[in-house]
């Protein structure tokens, strides 16, 4: 195929282009696909390899001799707190096995900032006139709909391949004391799989910031969700905070949705040993003790730290061929034609695919009508909208690994059509 860049077309060339697209397109209609690249659920293959917990745990012991069964233990069992703080670079002291879904603690933690405050909040968030998050964009939905819910102010930053553009947050940090607190997922971010390099980490942990309570939402979903065999390592944001003179700034969450079962894994939280003993303290009103029975089958079914990182290389070793699809369609339909870049991650769960600006909502709605299910435009922005109209969020972890090789292919077309008929309507 003609490799070109669309922009150094003539306008009988780009009016070939769409001709030929249109007929693509129209037989990739023809194919009446129904494929779904919407959410980034692992696979049933990815569940499979976590059967065995299905029949753990073996006894209601734990290590130390305590009945799981029963009530209690409010910080959740010490191994599985000893493997995890060992995976996410803390102290056991300083982190937390809670119940299946990380989300549920990051909403219980912006909950209690604002009723109560924090460890060290002059008053509740509630009491302020208005509360402000820094959200780098594109970034995790569901991030920006908790504050929408609670009608948190949100003020976006790009994402840049090292993290956010840390410039961008100092500034909007340092004079405004409305601004509370800043999502921020460190590795291999939703969706733009960007790592927060050790030098933004460092810079996120000692920036001046009005507000005397400013948290990070360090929300490490992906921390050990390697798709190279180079694991990645997350900057050490507990640490850095600490030696900065700003040990409560972080809150850590991360948990094993994709790591055993989606549904009924096992959440973290990290911090300071005051932020876990805040967090302990509210959570003390709400549950007389987690699942420990869970927590037990999750000990059994690791062994230990290194007992993950060997099941995530089960992971890896479905879902790398998955991403390596995405990138070989998106190649083998766009490259060089200058009308969209993508994101090759090293790990996590997307692709973000940036298309020209004002073609995303198009793209999906054709690839809707194809019978390609795709994330929503602007998904990935707070209020679901994205200025530019130009990112999609791509998930091929739960199609088999064909169904994502049609889907990308289908995509490639779309956007390919959509650039064309943009640059036609354009020209004439
Ligand atoms: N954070 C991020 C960045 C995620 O992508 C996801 C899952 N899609 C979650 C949190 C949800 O985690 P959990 O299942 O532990 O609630």
């Amino acid at each position: 195929a003609d490799r070109t860049p669309l922009s150094q077309r003539s306008p009988e060339e780009l009016h070939a282009f769409l001709e030929e697209q249109r007929a693509a397109y129209a037989a990739l209609e023809g194919r009446g696909l129904r494929l779904d690249l919407t959410r980034g659920k692992p696979s049933a293959e990815q569940l499979d390899l976590s059967e065995r917990l299905l029949s753990l745990p073996d006894g209601h012991l734990d290590g130390r001799g305590v009945d799981v069964r029963n009530y209690g233990g409010l910080e959740g069992l010490a191994e599985l707190r000893e493997i995890f703080a060992e995976l996410l670079g803390v102290e056991v002291d300083q982190i937390v096995a809670g119940g299946n879904a990380s989300l549920a603690m990051m909403h219980e933690v912006l909950v209690w900032h604002l009723l109560h405050g924090g460890v060290d909040s002059p008053r509740p968030w509630k009491d302020e006139d208005e509360v402000t998050f820094v959200c780098p964009v594109p970034g995790y939905d569901r991030h920006y709909t908790m504050l929408e819910s609670y009608g948190i102010r949100m003020v976006t930053v790009p994402m840049l391949e090292d993290g956010p553009d840390v410039d961008a947050v100092e500034e909007i940090v340092r004079d405004d004391p409305s601004v509370k607190g800043m999502w921020i997922v460190p590795t291999y971010a939703n969706p733009a799989g960007s790592v927060v390099t050790q030098e933004v980490a460092a810079r996120l942990a000692a920036m001046p910031t009005a507000a005397p309570d400013f948290r990070l939402f360090w929300d490490n979903a992906y921390a050990i969700h390697h798709l190279t065999s180079e694991e990645v390592k997350s900057a050490d944001i507990v640490a850095l905070s600490s030696s900065a003179g700003n040990p409560h700034r972080p809150v850590v969450f991360a948990s094993t949705s994709k790591v055993t079962f989606a549904g009924s894994g096992v959440a973290f939280l990290a911090g300071s040993r005051e932020t876990v003993g805040w967090y302990l303290g509210h959570l003390k009103f709400a549950s007389i003790g987690p699942d420990k029975v869970n927590h037990l089958r999750h000990v059994q079914f690791f062994g230990s730290a290194d007992g993950v990182r060997e099941h995530m290389v089960a992971h890896r070793e479905v879902l790398a061929p998955k991403f390596e699809a995405v990138q070989e369609a998106l190649e083998a339909g766009l490259g060089g034609l200058g009308v969209a870049r993508w994101t090759t991650p090293r790990g996590g769960y997307f692709v973000s695919l940036d298309v020209p600006d004002g073609c995303a909502a198009r793209v999906v709605a054709l690839a809707k009508q194809a019978g390609i299910a795709l994330t929503p435009a602007g998904a990935s922005f707070p209020y679901g909208e994205d200025p530019r109209d130009r990112n999609i969020r791509l998930a091929p972890s739960f199609p088999v690994l064909d169904e994502v090789r049609t889907a990308m292919a289908g995509v490639a077309t779309c956007v390919a059509l959509a650039a064309a008929e943009q640059l036609v309507g354009d020209a004439s």
